[in-house]
């Protein structure tokens, strides 16, 4: 992936907003990729976390916004406990998702699912879907 970046591309404002919703400081990445290395959800990511992490040190939050990656963290935490520059990227993603939430966007969209899906999912699974752990 290429990324192009320039002043105007760069949000303090956003990477601020991030650090402060997530309890993280995400400039602390040093982008070694242990997290891309340790997640079990890679494959179905479209962004990989450590990519995740550039983003958001750019806070390029309208990018980040556009991918599948939160949503398909699975909060394994499995990054997180080999960070070595300890950030729980648990958090991060959790953030992203804050983020989406909070301009009125759904991953997945419950009138968007049919009837005969939804007969058959656990509510659970459906509830986890659209909020995760996010509150
Ligand atoms: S493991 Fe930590 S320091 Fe390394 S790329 Fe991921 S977030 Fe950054
Ligand atoms: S918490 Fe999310 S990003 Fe981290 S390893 Fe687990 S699934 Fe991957």
């Amino acid at each position: 992936m290429t990324l192009t970046i320039t002043a105007q591309t760069i949000s303090i404002t956003s990477i601020e907003q991030l650090n402060e919703l997530s309890g993280e400081n995400v400039k602390l990445c040093m982008q070694c990729a242990t997290c891309t290395g340790m997640c079990p959800m890679t494959a179905e990511m479209d962004l990989s976390p450590r990519t995740v992490m550039h983003l958001v040190q750019f806070g390029m939050l309208d990018r980040l916004g556009a991918s599948n990656t939160c949503w398909k963290c699975a909060s394994c935490h499995a990054c997180t406990v080999k960070c070595p520059r300890g950030i729980d990227i648990a958090k991060v993603m959790e953030a992203l998702r804050q983020h989406v939430l909070r301009t009125n966007k759904n991953y997945i969209e419950p009138s968007a699912l049919p009837a005969e899906r939804i007969a058959e999912l656990p509510q659970i699974a459906i509830v986890a879907a659209f909020r995760k752990l996010t509150s």
